[in-house]
């Protein structure tokens, strides 16, 4: 399955060597609109992985084959565990979808400093700031 790489280039936070306010706001509105493109792709992408896999469920249950059969419990799980872990993503992304509606997009939900751009480029739909994350990972 062919799976479209956005290009990074586009994504690079323009560099200004003078920023005024005014500029910092421009600049904040549209790396915002950035991570919601991005967020936006990887929803879509979510749900059609998600159509594909009970696609592939059902024609697997069409053609039962002893082989198949034996390895199906851990194949069953790993499909279950994938599952649970595109579901979780896919809440996440439409929180923070929902949280950019506000101004509480960005900010880390342990100590409510700003997330720094670089990580929610990365990942951005995460809620914790990276030393908050090593935290409750530690826990
Ligand atoms: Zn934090």
């Amino acid at each position: 399955m062919a799976v479209t790489t956005p290009s990074r280039s586009s994504e690079r936070p323009p560099v200004s060597h003078h920023p005024s306010p005014t500029d910092t706001t421009l600049v904040t509105g549209k790396r915002r609109l950035m991570l919601q493109t991005k967020l936006t792709r990887q929803r879509a992408m979510l749900l059609a992985n998600a159509h594909l896999s009970r696609l592939a469920e059902r024609e697997a249950e069409a053609q039962p084959d002893p082989l198949d059969q034996a390895t199906e419990g851990l194949e069953q799980e790993l499909a279950i565990r994938t599952r649970i872990r595109a579901l979780e993503q896919l809440h996440r992304i439409e929180h923070a979808l929902r949280l950019m509606q506000t101004n509480e997009y960005g900010r880390c939900r342990r100590c409510h400093q700003e997330i720094p751009y670089k990580r929610l480029a990365v990942k951005p739909d995460t809620v914790y700031c990276v030393p908050c994350l090593t935290r409750l990972e530690e826990e």
